[in-house]
């Protein structure tokens, strides 16, 4: 029990990212760097809204020239934007988004933090955004990390003063900073929190302009900028042979599904700050003025400071390791400081540069990737001493515990030690998952009940081993992840994190299943095995008036991976309703209820995902008509699949294949969201698609943003994007054109129609359009003047235009009816 003990309060002490997976290797120069990060003891916290806003170039100016630890707090995950890369939305984008961050983070040298935020879309002020945050909850995580992360200097993204001019996120994020700032040394804030932490007094609180808060570029140039400290980031780190803008470039395009490759800049540039609250500045550009960031901060440092600043001095490029006695008396010191903040943080950058200067490398490799409980595992480790320097091994310790034949040996220079040794995971061990995503989270926030895990950046890994080492007479324990690595043919070594998984897993083959009638239909279950040679049953549960056949379906798989492919019949009850149908699984009278989701992508590592197992049912009143639907997609959303759902023909139609021949065949054309804005081709395509429409055909336009349109010919006739919005799913929505067709026919729309729309009504509505349009529908936001381009058809030669900014690419996964039913007579008008 004391050693799981001991493990615990290490994982959550050591928040920093980056050694759960490839073992870092750094050079005689990037070891000199951290010589330099470990002598300079000061910080320097970032606060913004999402991952993307953080301005890089600060963050590595800090990180990489002041050498101030420096961390980003981000409020949220970024679950509510598109994903550029892949069909992954909310919970499980959250999840990619979170690693490019991390990712970024490793590039630029800072440190990663979120709130429980939940990225619930876009609002247009920080009120709006209040309604959906609990501010005081989103406002104790702040404190949280400013008390945990003890930053002498806080640095806002956004103006807290100017709301309504950007995302009501952002100046939420700077409202929260600046309350926070206060609140943090306030002992009756927040005191449940003191059990873990102290209250923290921040020196100083700024604000971080750029052009964009003053319209242009040149505006921003022109404006007076006299009262800012002015930091000039352009230098130039010969270490890395990179500058500080090619850095913050090469982190910043880690957000691969936001598509923010970006190319980095040389020469000087500056950066400015705005002095918010704290101490005044008599040298404006020294904004670290009256911090001791030297050794001399801490009672003890100064005999530490001594040895250290020498070692850093005598730092031998060619010889890492003369300096490794100094370096462990430092250590011995440090484990002495009364202050266990700093003695945590600067132990662990030591501890990381002692085993850099020695070639120390310490690994410990499972034989799988992923492992059930109670079930047994190979692990093989590895232990080298790459230095002359005398280095013992006296023990290694396990979390979980396992019994290891292990005898203490001495580390002989540049000769490998390894063993194996076999582990077995307990039956009680906590499932590898995403630690936000383990409760069902409430609206606006992830639900996390361990005021310890709150704000922490990863999934918690704990199965790792202790190397026990034994250096000059002095004992340091290393930690290591245990991790899983291969051989890839291409890739060469491959290295993956090591995932506890259900025995058994289950998927609903969709999201949303919807019924027009109250006839049955086929919903398939696949079950995968997570070990070899397992049997049991599967049963489909659903709704008490709904029906279900067969009630359970026996199954047997032999090895692990495989799947078993389970077909339900499922009758909707008699009214219209809407419900979740769960799956679950028993083997030996244990139940199994959760659907595994594999994230991969080259710029991050592996993820692992366990959600419920379910989907969501709708029995709704609806009319089609068979049409048969092209779909030429943009920018990835799951509205193919909804369409198939509602019983239409689908075809994906690649933009090469666009041709008249091709497209003749079909009823209706719907291009999905933004492909305007990202499918090249159809700038050359437009003409035929528009003929198309000429000839007959029906053409649905989803959304496009007004920035990088490939042509200016979106439709046959004017329209003008604007960034017109309703971001009120609720807000009142007015019928302009109640008898026209698409309102009518083959479903009557009614107001009934827009009730339980999520997140959004719609984005980027023309605000101008030609006579030849018939606006349909008109919304607006509290307080706004009305909107009337959500929705916009015209007749075209023998055919129907459409464009709309709907969000039903929200709104159909997450089986909205009215959405489904609108769509429907969309498809049906030139019927
Ligand atoms: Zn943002």
């Amino acid at each position: 029990m004391q050693k799981l003990h001991f493990f615990i309060l290490l994982f959550f002490l050591l928040f920093k990212t980056g050694w759960a997976q490839r073992p870092l290797q750094p050079n005689a120069a990037e070891i000199y760097h951290q010589i330099q990060k470990l002598n300079f003891l000061g910080s320097v916290l970032y606060v913004a809204a999402h991952p993307d806003d953080e301005n890089t170039r600060l963050i590595s100016y800090f990180s990489n020239y002041t050498n101030a630890r420096t961390g980003y707090l981000s409020l949220t995950r970024g679950d509510g934007g598109q994903n550029l890369i892949g069909p992954e939305m909310r919970e499980l984008l959250g999840v990619i988004r979170t690693q490019e961050l991390i990712e970024a983070r490793k590039i630029d040298g800072g440190e990663q933090f979120f709130t429980r935020a939940n990225d619930f879309g876009f609002s247009k002020n920080p009120e709006e955004t209040f309604q959906i945050w609990d501010k005081n909850e989103i406002l104790s995580d702040v404190v949280w990390t400013i008390r945990k992360f003890q930053p002498d200097i806080i640095i806002n993204r956004f103006d807290h003063r100017t709301p309504g001019t950007t995302h009501g996120h952002h100046t939420a994020s700077a409202l929260l900073s600046v309350e926070a700032f206060d609140k943090a040394m306030d002992d009756t804030a927040f005191p449940s929190q003191l059990k873990y932490v102290s209250v923290w007094k921040p020196k100083r609180l700024f604000f971080n302009p750029s052009w964009f808060f003053f319209g242009s570029k040149e505006k921003f140039e022109k404006a007076d900028k006299s009262g800012y400290s002015q930091l000039q980031i352009g230098t130039f780190y010969p270490s890395s042979g990179k500058s500080n803008q090619e850095i913050a470039a090469l982190s910043r395009s880690k957000h691969q599904s936001q598509g923010f490759g970006s190319t980095g800049a040389r020469g000087e540039e500056y950066e400015y700050l705005e002095l918010l609250k704290g101490e005044s500045l008599k040298e404006k550009n020294a904004v670290f003025e009256g911090i001791d960031t030297s050794w001399n901060r801490l009672e003890g440092g100064e005999a530490i400071g001594k040895i250290l600043y020498q070692a850093e001095q005598d730092f031998d490029f060619k010889n890492p390791s003369s300096i490794v006695p100094d370096l462990i008396k430092a250590y011995e010191l440090i484990q002495k400081l009364k202050d266990n903040h700093w003695k945590t943080i600067k132990s662990e950058e030591l501890k990381n540069i002692i085993a850099a200067c020695t070639g120390l490398y310490l690994e410990a490799v499972s034989d799988k990737q992923e492992i059930t409980p109670e079930s047994l595992m190979n692990v093989k480790w590895e232990a080298i001493n790459r230095s002359t320097v005398p280095i013992k091994l006296n023990g290694l310790l396990t979390n979980p515990e396992s019994t290891i034949d292990f005898k203490p040996v001495d580390l002989k220079s540049n000769i490998s030690n390894t063993s194996n040794f076999e582990m077995k995971i307990p039956e009680d061990f906590e499932y590898t998952n995403a630690y936000w995503l383990n409760e069902a989270n409430e609206n606006g926030m992830y639900c996390v009940n361990d005021q310890q895990k709150t704000g922490l950046p990863d999934i918690i890994r704990k199965i790792a081993v202790t190397f026990n080492i034994e250096i000059n007479g002095v004992n340091i324990p290393f930690t290591r992840n245990i991790v899983y690595k291969y051989n890839d043919d291409v890739k060469g070594e491959v290295y993956q994190p090591l995932d506890v998984v259900p025995l058994v897993t289950a998927a609903i083959a969709e999201k949303v299943y919807t019924f027009n009638n109250n006839d049955d239909r086929g919903i398939n279950v696949e079950v995968i095995a997570g070990k070899d040679n397992i049997k049991g049953s599967i049963k489909l549960e659903v709704p008490y008036n709904w029906k279900v056949s067969p009630n359970e379906i026996p199954f047997s798989i032999e090895k692990k991976g495989q799947d078993f492919s389970a077909v339900f019949k499922v009758a909707p009850s008699e009214e219209i309703s809407e419900s979740l149908i769960k799956a679950k699984v028993t083997i030996d009278s244990q139940t199994y209820d959760k659907d595994k989701t594999d994230i991969n992508y080259p710029h991050i590592y592996k993820q692992m995902v366990l959600k419920p197992a379910t989907a969501k049912a709708i029995h709704f009143k609806i009319k089609t008509k068979n049409e048969r639907i092209a779909y030429i997609k943009g920018a990835g959303d799951e509205m193919p699949k909804c369409l198939q759902q509602m019983g239409y023909f689908v075809e994906i139609i690649n933009p090469e294949q666009i041709s008249t021949k091709k497209l003749m065949g079909f009823d209706v054309i719907i291009t999905g969201i933004r492909a305007y804005n990202v499918v090249n081709a159809l700038a050359f395509k437009q003409d035929i698609l528009l003929d198309l429409v000429k000839k007959g055909k029906t053409m649905i336009v989803q959304y496009n943003t007004l920035d990088d349109l490939v042509t200016k010919k979106i439709a046959p006739y004017p329209i003008k994007i604007s960034r017109d919005r309703v971001t009120e799913e609720q807000a009142e929505v007015r019928f302009l054109n109640p008898k026209h067709k698409v309102m009518n026919y083959p479903n009557k729309i009614t107001t009934e129609d827009f009730k339980g729309w999520k997140q959004e009504q719609g984005l980027y509505y023309p605000n101008e359009w030609d006579a030849n349009f018939t606006p349909i529908l008109s919304a607006n936001d509290k307080g706004e003047s009305p909107k009337n381009g959500a929705l916009l058809v015209a007749k075209y030669g023998k055919g129907h235009y459409i464009y709309t900014g709907l969000s039903f690419f929200r709104e159909l996964p997450e089986g909205v009816p009215g959405a489904y039913r609108l769509l429907a007579n969309m498809i049906a008008i030139g019927n």
